[in-house]
Order: structure tokens, then C-alpha cells, then sequence
């Protein structure tokens, strides 16, 4: 559906504001018409007659009362049409928001943050003008243009035929400006969004920017992205530029056929001046109103290209199972398989045929080169992608066939790069668990060895972290990350241990909270480590998307197989020569 019309759909919600609007709108528009009529009354009536003089005053404030009763019904409108407009945009945003918590993640792998933070901000904003502006406008313009139109014809309709002879040239050169509209404006919607994104990346990269001493560069595909986007906007007003002020001129038209034919219809004693004189006042309420549609054409472009970027995320498909599905059992074993399981990024086969058993209460290592498709393993297991083919189930039960919701809270993620929000200790910890009590919070930073740096913080719990945990070393992170999936206290544990490197003292202290977390809980460990992998009551090596051997430590390292050599060349080696 057309994106103009499916943005006043939403309209349909607020009909007692809908009315009031409307209403206000009808008043101040046919209201336009009193001032001419009494400047009519005054000229013809009044002026010529000596006797009737002393009602001059009364007409004069009759003509500052209907000035009055405008302007108020104005002010009146206004502030309905902000209430509406506000109303209508929190809606689209929210919307939308639902929408992209609910869209799959490989819709978030081809697009650019920069591009959908524009989407939802900007080009919301932007689609909405075509409701305030369309309402204004449109609505009050066609109203008055209508009310006025029909006086005009009423009281002469030869002097009205000429002063309207320019409304299809008007109409004309709406039609021609119209025509490439949208396409000029989409690309200038493009063209913001991209430079949107480009300083989304580049903030958020910023410390590698600065380190790699890149800055020159990044300046200079900066302003590549923001001349496309003045380029893209010079083009739109080169249009407008000449659009308006032509469409303008042609209006004049109409005031100057008046003027000659008026004048010689007064000379010639068929029009008297007061009629002529409300003539020209009306003429300029007519052409009040054409010079807003015009704007409005332009503005209904630029939201239509908004509207379409904005009703792309509405329309794109959620993941299945958003929201609904099977419920898994409060309390679960925890016997996890993957049977069979085959997957391809995009087209890009990654998983093979992967046979996985994770009995209940075991811990299963994934190790492999960087690449093997271990990530992917635990990404399926999180229904962040769903398999091509096999099944992955949780005591039998088939995962697909559960609701997300269900599934994700048995399972505790532990990312190799721990991420926090931008808030407090407390409300990165609350993540896990909404109730989570103080004492609850402190018991899971304990276990997790952060207990102790967490007391140190300036504000304790209240404590910013900043963006992305910025302001906590990388082992402090990984240790909240721990705490927080022991707050979640979830059945089975997914962990991709961290790589980088801590100092010996927070890695043993690291490792006893994994111990903690993965007691009593089926976990699958992504292994860099040799302690953890030992504790691990199997080992699954993934080579290209394929498990190739499978076992305990002792019999991997005795086979002498891609393990023994990953053992020998990378992770492991000073403790297994050991
Ligand atoms: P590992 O964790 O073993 O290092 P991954 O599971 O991360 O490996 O990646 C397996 C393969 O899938 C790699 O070739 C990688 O390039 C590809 N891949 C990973 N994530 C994506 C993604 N979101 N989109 C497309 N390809 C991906």
C-alpha cells in the first residue's frame, strides 16, 4: 500500500482528536471569508453615505473580531494537531521498535546500525511531516481554497473565470515536478542515512581510528559521504528553486487578468470599486492556499521516500517463533543433541551434518581453527539463526518447535567479548533476573570473583560502566559478564571463552567463576583453555563446518589427530608439554 496512506491508517486511532482537527480547521478556513466581505460592506455601503458613518467603528471591530476568531481557532488547532502528530509518532516508533526486537539476525547482519538508527529516528520524524504539514496544508488549504473558490464564482464569474485561468497551468507544472519527486528524494534519504552510518562506526571505532593514526583518512571518507548528501540535496532544491518561484508567477497571472479586466469593469460603470477591491482580498485568500498545496507536494515526497524506508522494517518477516510456540518444563534435565544439523549463512554452507550430545549436567568442548563453525554452534543452540536441516533438541523436544522466549531462558550466554549496556552494575546485572534482589546480586558477584572490585566502584552497584563497559578493565567484564549468567542461574551454559589475555592472578580467578557456573549444568564451552577442556566430559573437534574427532583429552592427544596438532601449536601448548 501507498506509504502516505498507510501513515494516516494511523490516524484511525485518535478519532475524537481526528475530529477536532477537522473541526477547527472548517471553522478557520470559511472564516477567512468575513474580512473581504466586510471591507465589501464598508466601501460600497458606508463610505459613500454620510448618514450611515458613525457605524464605521462597529465594522471595524466586527472585522478585528473575525481576525479574532481565526487566529483563536488557529492557536486551537495547533495545539490538537500537536497532540495528534506526538501521539501518532510515538506510535510508528514503538512499532517499529517491537518490530526489530522481533526481526531475525540475519536481517541485522546486512544492515548498517547508522541506517536503521536514521529509520527510526529521522525518517519517522520526517514521514510524520506529511500529517502535521499534510493536515495544515492540505486540509486547511483545500477548505479554504474551496469556501473562497465558491465566493468568488458566486459574486462575478466572468472576472473569477480569468483569475483562475492559471490552475491548470499550476496543475501542469504540480504534475511535472511530481514526476521524479520520490526518486530524488529517496536519494537524498539514502545519502543521509549513509553518512549516518558512516559516523556510527566510526565513534564506535574510534580508539582504532586514533591508533592506527587513521584520521585523515576517516576525515576524508566523512566528507565523501557528506558531499553525496549535499550533492543529493542541491539537486532537490535546484528543482524546487525553479518550480516554485515559475508556479508563483503563473499565479500572478491571475491578479493582473483581474486587475485589467476589473479595471475596465469599473471604468465602464458594471463593477463598482468595493467589489473590485473584495475581489483582489479574496483573490489573494485563493492563491494563499495554491502556494501551500505546492509545499505540500514537495513535502508529501520526502515523506513517501521516509515512509517507504520506515514501512521496509514494518514489512519485513519477524523469526519464527517470535513470540509464539511450546513452552519448555520449569525444570528440564538438560540432555541437549544436535542431530544431523546442516547450515548455511546466506547461501555460504557453514555446518555439516553435526552429530553433538551434551548430557545432563556435562560440560562438552567445541575447539576447531577460527573459522570451524563453533560460534555457529551456539548461535543455533540460541535460535539466533535456525538450522537448514537436522534437529537440535532439549530432552527430545525439538527446539524449533519452541517458543524463543521458553528456550532462551534456560540457556545462560557468555560471550567472548563480554558486553554491557551503558548503565549501572545493577542494571546490567538485572538483566538476567527483573527481581533480582541486592543480596541475590551480591551473592553471584562473589561466586564470580567480582564481589570485591564492585565494592571498590565509587557508587558500588549504582556505578556507570559507560558505553559497552568502558570504563572496566576487559577481566572485570568478563567477571560481571560470569556474575550476571550466574544471577540467571540457567539449566545449560553456553560459554565462548575469552582468548585475551588477563594476568595470571584474574585469569585463576576467572576460572574458578566458570567453575562455579558451569557446576551442575549442562554446559558448551567454546575451549581455549587446557584446565577447562580437561574438565570437559567430551571434546568435539570441528574442522570446516565438520565434527572430525570426538573424545576425551587422553584419547584426542593419543590418536595424534587435528587435536594433538592444535594442542602442540596453539592454546595448550605449555601446559601439555608440561
Ligand atoms: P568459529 O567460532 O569456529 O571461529 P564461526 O562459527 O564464527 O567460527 O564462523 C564459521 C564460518 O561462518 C566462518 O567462515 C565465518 O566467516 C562465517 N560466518 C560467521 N558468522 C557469519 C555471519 N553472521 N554471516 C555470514 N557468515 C558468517
Amino acid at each position: 500500500m501507498n506509504s502516505v496512506l498507510r501513515v494516516f491508517s494511523y490516524l484511525r486511532r485518535y478519532p475524537g482528536l481526528a475530529a477536532a482537527q477537522f473541526f477547527c480547521a472548517t471553522l478557520m478556513a470559511v472564516s477567512v471569508i468575513f474580512f473581504p466581505s466586510v471591507v465589501r460592506f464598508v466601501l460600497n455601503d458606508i463610505l459613500p453615505n454620510p448618514a450611515r458613518h458613525a457605524e464605521l467603528t462597529a465594522w471595524v471591530l466586527i472585522g478585528l473580531a473575525s481576525f479574532f476568531l481565526k487566529d483563536g481557532l488557529n492557536c486551537a488547532r495547533i495545539f490538537v494537531n500537536n497532540h495528534f502528530e506526538q501521539n501518532v509518532i510515538f506510535d510508528i516508533r514503538s512499532d517499529l521498535y517491537r518490530k526489530i526486537q522481533r526481526l531475525p539476525l540475519n536481517w541485522f547482519d546486512s544492515r548498517r546500525t547508522g541506517d536503521i538508527m536514521t529509520r527510526v529516528v529521522e525518517d519517522v520524524t520526517s514521514m510524520e511531516r506529511v500529517l502535521i504539514d499534510g493536515i495544515e496544508l492540505g486540509l486547511v488549504a483545500l477548505i479554504q481554497l474551496l469556501a473562497v473558490g465558491i465566493v468568488m464564482y458566486v459574486t462575478d464569474w466572468e472576472v473569477s473565470l480569468w483569475a483562475t485561468l492559471p490552475i491548470p497551468i499550476l496543475l501542469a507544472g504540480a504534475w511535472i515536478y511530481s514526476k521524479d519527486a520520490r526518486h530524488r528524494h529517496k536519494e537524498e534519504r539514502n545519502a543521509t542515512s549513509a553518512l549516518n552510518s558512516l559516523l556510527h562506526d566510526n565513534i564506535a571505532g574510534i580508539r582504532q581510528i586514533k591508533s592506527y593514526s587513521a584520521e585523515s583518512e576517516e576525515h576524508a571518507n566523512f566528507n565523501r559521504l557528506s558531499a553525496k548528501v549535499r550533492t543529493a540535496t542541491l539537486y532537490l532544491m535546484k528543482w524546487w528553486a525553479i518550480y516554485n518561484p515559475s508556479m508563483s508567477f503563473a499565479s500572478m497571472l491571475g491578479y493582473v487578468l483581474v486587475l485589467g479586466l476589473g479595471g475596465s469593469a469599473v471604468i465602464e460603470g458594471r463593477m463598482e470599486i468595493g467589489d473590485l477591491v473584495f475581489f483582489f482580498l479574496l483573490l489573494n485568500l485563493f492563491y494563499e492556499p495554491v502556494s501551500k498545496l505546492r509545499q505540500l507536494n514537495q513535502m508529501i515526497y520526502s515523506s513517501r521516500a521516509a515512509g517507504d524506508r520506515v514501512f521496509e522494517i514494518l514489512d519485513s518477516d519477524d523469526e519464527p517463533n517470535a513470540a509464539d510456540g511450546d513452552k519448555l518444563p520449569a525444570e528440564i534435565r538438560a540432555h541437549v543433541r544436535f542431530e544431523n544439523v546442516s547450515f548455511s549463512y546466506g547461501g555460504q554452507p557453514t555446518l555439516h551434518e553435526v552429530h553433538l550430545d551434551a548430557p545432563p549436567g556435562k560440560t562438552i568442548a567445541l575447539v576447531g581453527s577460527t573459522g570451524a563453525g563453533k560460534s555457529t554452534v551456539l548461535s543455533l543452540l540460541n535460535r539466533f539463526y535456525e538450522a537448514d536441516s537436522g534437529r537440535i533438541t532439549i530432552d527430545g523436544t525439538d527446539i524449533s518447535t519452541l517458543a524463543k522466549t521458553s528456550l532462551r531462558e534456560k540457556l545462560g550466554y557468555v560471550t567472548q567479548e563480554p558486553f554491557l549496556f551503558n548503565g549501572t552494575v545493577r542494571e546490567n546485572l538485572a538483566l538476567a533476573r527483573r527481581n533480582a534482589t541486592d543480596s541475590d546480586m551480591w551473592q553471584a558477584l562473589d561466586a564470580a570473583h567480582a564481589a570485591g572490585f564492585v565494592r571498590g566502584l565509587p557508587q558500588q552497584l549504582d556505578t556507570n560502566v559507560g558505553e559497552r563497559g568502558v570504563k572496566l578493565s576487559g577481566g572485570e567484564k568478563q567477571r560481571l559478564s560470569i556474575a550476571r549468567a550466574l544471577l540467571k542461574n540457567a539449566p545449560i551454559l553456553l560459554l565462548d571463552e575469552a582468548t585475551a589475555s588477563v594476568d595470571s592472578e584474574t585469569e585463576r580467578q576467572i576460572q574458578d567463576a566458570l567453575d562455579r557456573l558451569m557446576e551442575n549444568r549442562t554446559a558448551f564451552v567454546i575451549a581455549h583453555r587446557l584446565s577447562t577442556i580437561r574438565n570437559a566430559s567430551k571434546i568435539y573437534v570441528l574442522e570446516k563446518g565438520r565434527v572430525i574427532e570426538e573424545g576425551t583429552h587422553e584419547e584426542l592427544f593419543a590418536r595424534d589427530g587435528k587435536y594433538a596438532d592444535l594442542c602442540r601449536k596453539s592454546f595448550l601448548n605449555q601446559e601439555v608439554t608440561a
